[in-house]
């Protein structure tokens, strides 16, 4: 059973409305035993959650701790193209924004992994708009034995793709697919998607289910974080979550938390996340998951990746360019969102080493695949 036909079976009006109106002793019981229980989860992301904050950070910090130690892992994005076939209006690399575009061939690609190797990182992940002809399957054929060859970790953040393509570049190398569904609101979802085929919200819902069953590494989960009501998000990001980790056991999952940032030509938010929702967000992913890795990316600020570290964060980003070919050429034009932190991973690794954390490069190293 895929996740739509457990989504068909949720009235989201009425989680909405049961969410908003738990109660402060719901809160207190989910916080006794919040683990793996969307019930629990529905509380301490309610808003009765929110003078329960700091207990709920103590105890993500201890739970984070136990499981991960005092380590995080550091990973770098090497966006591949910028060419969209897609208008996804809080984008820059939206079909109809005149910007320079760019898909880099392979001495490309080589030229910003010799970049990205001088700074240590063992962990990538290729990033691409969504353009099936000239980004699509072929392509990353080509792409991943090159890149595999410099990483032990690989992961991609491209478009959904059918199961048989997944099993293809797994035996290339890859080791998890991050995808996004931005938001799991339909209504909302069909007016920030009005061109190409990301407008197919079920093929996307249905794709971490394809990829489970490859039995891959690593699946990463997230929503835009402003698109519609955040904390209805990301209950149903939870459910997914749920459903997923009670049906493949062969994989790690992940979440990322982007908050929806200004972009060439982007859009406000509808309904923002304070710093506040965000801590109590990762709080409430962490109870729920014990073993659920969560990444902050550099959209967020240098102040505000300290903080978050030891709540529950597993994973970040350093040193990023969002634009192809920006490590071994940097311009300025081609960029997908702004970034907030703009540290290099120098700055990063002596910030961990300052608060008591091993920055993590390498954990990785492919051995046994499925067939
Ligand atoms: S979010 Fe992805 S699919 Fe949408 S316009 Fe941007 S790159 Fe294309």
């Amino acid at each position: 059973m895929h996740f739509e036909q457990v989504f068909a079976g949720i009235d989201r009006e009425h989680l909405r409305l049961a969410m908003y109106s738990s109660t402060a002793a719901q809160v207190e019981r989910a916080l006794q035993r919040p683990t793996g229980d969307v019930q629990a989860l529905m509380a301490l992301l309610s808003p009765a959650a929110q003078p329960y904050i700091e207990q709920m950070a103590q105890q993500a910090a201890h739970l984070t701790q136990q499981r991960f130690g005092h380590n995080i892992s550091l990973f770098i994005p090497l966006y591949l193209s910028n060419l969209c076939a897609n208008e996804c209006d809080y984008c820059g690399f939206k079909l109809s924004n005149k910007i320079k575009r760019k898909t880099l061939n392979l001495q490309e690609i080589n030229d910003e992994i010799q970049v990205i190797k001088a700074r240590k990182f063992d962990s990538i992940l290729l990033v691409s708009g969504e353009h099936e002809t000239k980004v699509g399957i072929d392509y990353f054929c080509q792409v991943l034995p090159l890149v595999k060859q410099y990483f032990s970790h690989v992961a991609m953040e491209v478009q959904p793709l059918a199961s048989e393509e997944y099993i293809k570049l797994i035996k290339l190398g890859l080791d998890g697919v991050m995808l996004y569904q931005e938001t799991y609101q339909t209504m909302t979802y069909a007016q920030h998607h009005t061109r190409g085929k990301k407008q197919d919200f079920y093929y996307r819902l249905n794709s971490p289910d394809r990829l489970g069953e490859t039995g891959i590494d690593k699946i990463g989960l997230g929503v835009l974080l402003g698109l519609d009501d955040w904390r209805l998000d990301a209950l149903l990001m939870g459910y997914h979550l749920h459903h997923l980790e009670n049906r493949y056991w062969r994989s790690k999952f992940s979440i990322s938390l982007p908050r929806l940032r200004p972009c060439t030509g982007g859009i406000q938010p509808k309904s923002a996340i304070n710093d506040l929702g965000l801590v109590q967000l990762i709080c409430a992913f962490r109870l729920f998951s014990e073993q659920l890795e969560i990444s902050l990316s550099t959209r967020e600020s240098e102040d505000l990746r300290n903080n978050l570290l030891p709540l529950g964060i597993t994973h970040m980003s350093a040193g990023s360019s969002t634009q192809p070919g920006g490590y071994a050429t940097p311009a300025n034009e081609l960029n997908q969102f702004e970034i907030s932190d703009e540290r290099s991973v120098e700055d990063i690794s002596v910030m961990l080493s300052s608060k008591g954390y091993q920055p993590i490069f390498k954990d990785w190293e492919s051995g046994w695949r499925p067939g």
